[in-house]
């Protein structure tokens, strides 16, 4: 029993240690449990954490790409070919050129496809400023076929390796394989340095014409293939020339490279100082051009100049199958040296197969040797042509008729005193071949009047007007070149084009009417061509790859059938008349106003003109200053609100025809008046009217022709700008408000007194 006893005694003891231990076991084990799921939460919320910030990161990268894609829209838009795209097909070029002898094999590109963003392919024939858009295919081919199987040419393009122009690696590469395309001269023979030619300039044989190679006119549009259109048609998918088009780096060609005399006077673009004893001469002499005629008579026509594009310039590729183009340099009594050289830089600095012809239309010069000298000189070179004007036409028609015998795709007009730099023409042409709604502008570089050095000229300058229609340059400011991430060689949106100098496709000119005939001598046509080409789908830019020099004369060294003054102003009336809309009133009331007097002033017959801008759907002006000039400052009114009397201390009114005073009140639109570019005080079509003569007033239906309803108020010329003023003759009154009745009336001006002082609510313009 005791043995009984003890053993449960001891198995009790036993029992309860088990109990305890399992009852710490346990609570030691809820411990672990509870540690361990904390553990796993905190575990999932970092992770999630991470994961959510993961998400957050790439979101706010994609935004922020989004955003820059979006700022950077524009640019990559006019970047396609000359930015990433270039990258990629450089890349291809590559490719294709250690494949040299390899056929291109469509499936590498296939097999590695290239992202391509969408672009604007010109479209022929379509309607003006018509946009397609397509998703290119970049095919690159071997180097097309540039139908530069002339030896001879090859042989004049001057390869010196200390040459500004033509001292880049790339060039020669390029030149080889245009030889080794040619296949008729070994790459071997091509690397040796040529030796210069000696030839008199007089002899210089030109290149014989060379169809454009494979250029889309040329070339029968043949179906490629079909494809099924959403309503189940089949259409025929044409080549268009663009798609498959092969490209090539830009080339530097310059037969001036290795100058005939490298100490001529005024080699390579220097300036030359003309000895103090020639001075007479060059006094003499000035005014047959208004700049150094006689400097310029000793500077050879094909002298050198620097390549001054911007470094990346050389190494941008264009397509091979650019458009032909003709340009067309019209003149009136140019001088003989000017004239001659700026031929000579366009046949020495262009590709030939490009080069359709140089067109020079004299427009009727006096000068003799422009007759029959300037015939016989250009005779020996083939692809010059001369027509001489019967009767003075001005530049914009003597532009028309050169453009109506024109044969190449493309039209480049130039002024007749000009050296074209090197690689100046393709860029252009790739612009026009990318969207034939484009005009493509050189950036003007200026030929000094008097010492005649080619002088660069800054980057990122735009052409822009300010009013009354005043052409002028602005650089882009260093933000938004930052912003829109802008490289030298970008092209530049251009509000207005300077006139001169530019590339137009040739249908495109047409489709746009051309110029306005009416336009007379000189002057406007710049604006005029600008808005309507905005206005009506396409886009000015400036290419900064593109250079060509100019001599910017103080005067106009020809004589203006008609005044200057006079003529410019007409164009310039014209051009506002029918491209301006409302805005025409800032054209005006920017000195202008003596336009609108119709005893003044016969703008002439603008009917065709208005019919051509309905014809073309051409958008509003306002459309034009929101979405392609917003900085010009544009308001449409000088002034407007409430017109408060100073003496008075009471505000103007109008209601049905009779004028009165009130206590002044915003709320009532009796009191609103504006004050209009006109110089009318105006409220609707009511105007505030004088009669000088009687010393009268009255309210009369506007009418801008009316010079008695302009009022001058706070004009910067005025030395009372707080009076309303009328002028007749040397005549001036004043508008007062009469004290004791609190009427209306004119009064002989007085500086001091308050009843002539006005005020109105809100000035937009001084
Ligand atoms: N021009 C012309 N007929 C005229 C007036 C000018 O053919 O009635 C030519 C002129 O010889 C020049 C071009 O048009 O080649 C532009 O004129 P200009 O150089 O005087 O203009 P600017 O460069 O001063 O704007
Ligand atoms: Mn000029």
């Amino acid at each position: 029993m005791v043995a009984c006893w003890r053993y449960l005694r001891s198995s009790r003891r036993v029992l309860g240690f088990v109990f305890v231990a399992s009852v710490i076991w346990l609570l030691l084990d809820m411990a672990a449990l509870r540690l361990s799921i904390g553990d796993a939460t905190s575990h999932l919320m970092a992770a999630k954490v991470i994961r959510d910030r993961e998400l957050v990161a790439t979101r706010k990268e994609k935004v922020t790409q989004l955003m820059d894609e979006s700022v950077a829209n524009q640019v990559i838009r006019d970047r396609e070919l000359v930015g990433t795209r270039q990258e990629k097909v450089t890349q291809l070029m590559d490719e294709s050129v250690a494949n040299q002898d390899q056929d291109f094999d469509e499936e590498d590109e296939k097999s590695n496809p290239q992202p391509v963003k969408l672009y604007r392919l010109r479209k022929k024939g379509g309607k003006a400023g018509n946009d397609q858009q397509v998703q290119p295919k970049l095919v690159v081919n071997k180097p097309a076929n540039l139908s530069l199987d002339h030896t001879p040419l090859l042989e004049t393009f001057l390869v010196k390796k200390d040459s500004i122009a033509l001292n880049r690696p790339d060039f020669k590469d390029t030149i080889i394989e245009f030889v080794k395309t040619a296949g008729n001269t070994s790459i071997q023979e091509f690397k040796e340095e040529l030796p210069v030619k000696e030839r008199p300039i007089n002899q210089i044989e030109d290149v014989p014409a060379q169809g454009p190679p494979n250029t889309s006119s040329t070339k029968e549009e043949t179906p490629i293939g079909a494809m099924l259109t959403n309503d189940s048609k089949i259409v025929h998918v044409k080549d268009s020339g663009s798609i498959k088009a092969g490209v090539h780096q830009v080339l530097s060609l310059d037969m001036t490279a290795s100058p005939r005399d490298p100490n001529g006077v005024g080699q390579f673009g220097q300036a030359v100082v003309v000895p103090s004893e020639q001075d007479a001469q060059v006094k003499k002499r000035w005014n047959e051009g208004y700049f150094n005629v006689y400097l310029s008579e000793q500077i050879p026509v094909d002298r050198a100049i620097p390549d001054t594009r911007p470094k990346i310039c050389a190494s941008n590729v264009v397509h091979d199958d650019l458009p032909s183009t003709s340009v067309i340099f019209c003149f009136v009594d140019e001088v003989w040296s000017t004239l001659l050289r700026s031929v000579h830089s366009v046949l020495n600095r262009s590709p030939p197969h490009l080069l359709k012809e140089i067109i020079l239309v004299d427009d009727f010069s006096q000068k003799a040797y422009l007759k029959d000298q300037l015939d016989k000189y250009m005779a020996d070179l083939p692809k010059v042509r001369v027509i001489h004007l019967k009767e003075r036409q001005g530049l914009i028609r003597a532009r028309m008729a050169g453009a109506a015998v024109a044969e190449g795709e493309v039209l480049t007009f130039l002024d007749s005193h000009v050296e074209c730099n090197v690689g100046w023409l393709e860029p252009l042409l790739e612009r026009i071949y990318v969207d034939r709604g484009k005009v493509a502008c050189p950036v003007i570089e200026v030929i000094s009047d008097e010492d005649l050095s080619y002088k660069l000229v800054d980057n990122f300058q735009r052409g822009i007007f300010n009013w009354p229609l005043v052409f002028g340059w602005k650089a882009l400011s260093d933000e938004y070149v930052k912003k829109n991430y802008l490289t030298a060689a970008d092209p530049i949106r251009c509000p207005v084009m300077a006139g001169g100098l530019f590339s137009i496709d040739k249908t495109y000119f047409y489709e746009l009417g051309a110029y306005d005939p009416g336009l007379e001598v000189w002057g406007g046509e710049n604006m005029e061509i600008s808005f309507k080409v905005w206005m009506c789908g396409g886009e000015i830019e400036i290419i900064p790859c593109s250079r060509v020099g100019h001599i910017f004369r103080g005067q106009n060294p020809y004589t203006f059938p008609k005044d200057r003054r006079k003529t410019v102003e007409r164009n310039l009336a014209r051009v506002a008349e029918v491209w301006l809309d409302e805005y025409k009133d800032l054209f005006y009331g920017h000195g202008y106003h003596h336009l609108l007097d119709s005893d003044v002033m016969d703008v002439g017959d603008l009917s065709q003109q208005v019919k051509l801008r309905e014809r073309l759907h051409c958008k509003s002006f306002k459309w034009y200053l929101d979405n392609v000039y917003p900085e010009l400052e544009a308001p449409l009114v000088k002034a407007e609100g409430l017109v408060f009397n100073q003496g008075l201390r009471r505000c103007l009114g109008m209601q049905d025809g009779v004028l009165f005073f009130d206590k002044c009140n915003l709320t009532h639109q009796s009191q609103h008046f504006n004050y209009t570019w006109l110089q009318q005080v105006r409220q609707q079509q009511r105007c505030l009217e004088h009669s000088f003569k009687q010393s009268s007033l009255s309210v009369e239906p506007c009418n801008r022709t009316r010079s008695a309803q302009r009022w001058l108020h706070k004009s910067s010329k005025s030395k009372l700008p707080e009076h309303l003023i009328v002028e007749t003759g040397s005549k001036l009154a004043c508008l007062e408000a009469a004290p004791k009745f609190r009427i209306l009336r004119l009064a002989p001006c007085n500086a001091d007194n308050p009843f002539q002082q006005w005020q109105f609510t809100h000035y937009h313009a001084e």
